[in-house]
């Protein structure tokens, strides 16, 4: 079963990984975009992370829901409110259980992904990171670990596409042959939930 620690640990872990990678984010935001991935999420992240040592929210609905308003508060690119929209969701799913398992856990996931979908308009293939989440959530049914490869396979199949979302996308074909930084990010996110369930 996961409990608040779970995922106050995957949040945790998921800002030392974007501390690490926020160079190469913003990299890959650099041909396609405008150079501020891995610094938008650096700062949302890091207020994820206090926010969450500050007050303890005691079930996992409310840690995610706490850290995506957090995001979405604090990062002012497109990336926040969609970041922040895919935690928020995912634990407004989750309810006030005091703890969850895995089923229940992809589920409510993968309403946190449609909502994203929702919000941004994004369908798989567009270049972004549904790209990266959508692969995540199918494979979550079978193991954290699957869910980890799916995403980094999903973010790096990204690199061939043309983008049809966000900024990437006023680039036209000059968007091919890059890999998008949010599905990047998602990769991430995703690697550090199985690292947070030891997988
Ligand atoms: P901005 O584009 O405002 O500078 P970021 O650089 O932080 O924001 O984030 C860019 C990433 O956000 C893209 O690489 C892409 O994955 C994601 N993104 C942008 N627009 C959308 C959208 N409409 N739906 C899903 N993801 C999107
Ligand atoms: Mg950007």
């Amino acid at each position: 079963m996961l409990d608040a620690d779970f995922f106050r640990r995957w949040m945790t872990a998921t800002a030392v990984s974007v501390e690490h990678e926020a160079e190469r984010l913003t990299a890959l935001d650099s041909p396609i975009g405008d150079a501020d991935h891995g610094s938008n999420l650096q700062r949302g992240f890091r207020a994820v992370a206090t926010v969450l040592e500050k007050d303890e929210p005691g079930t996992p609905g409310a840690v995610l829901t706490l850290a995506g308003r957090q995001l979405i508060s604090t990062v002012g690119g497109a990336s926040g409110p969609l970041y922040g929209t895919l935690l928020r969701r995912t634990g407004k799913a989750l309810g006030d259980a005091a703890e969850v398992d895995e089923q229940e856990f992809a589920q409510a996931l993968r309403t946190g992904v449609d909502a994203v979908m929702q919000l941004g308009g994004a369908a798989p293939g567009d270049k972004t990171m549904i790209d990266a989440l959508l692969p995540a959530v199918d494979a979550l049914g079978q193991s954290f670990a699957a869910a980890r490869s799916a995403a980094e396979e999903g973010a790096q199949a990204t690199t061939p596409l043309q983008a049809r979302k966000g900024r990437a996308s006023y680039l036209g074909e000059r968007s091919i042959g890059h890999q998008d930084p949010g599905a990047t990010s998602s990769a991430l996110l995703i690697a550090a939930l199985a690292e947070t369930a030891g997988e």
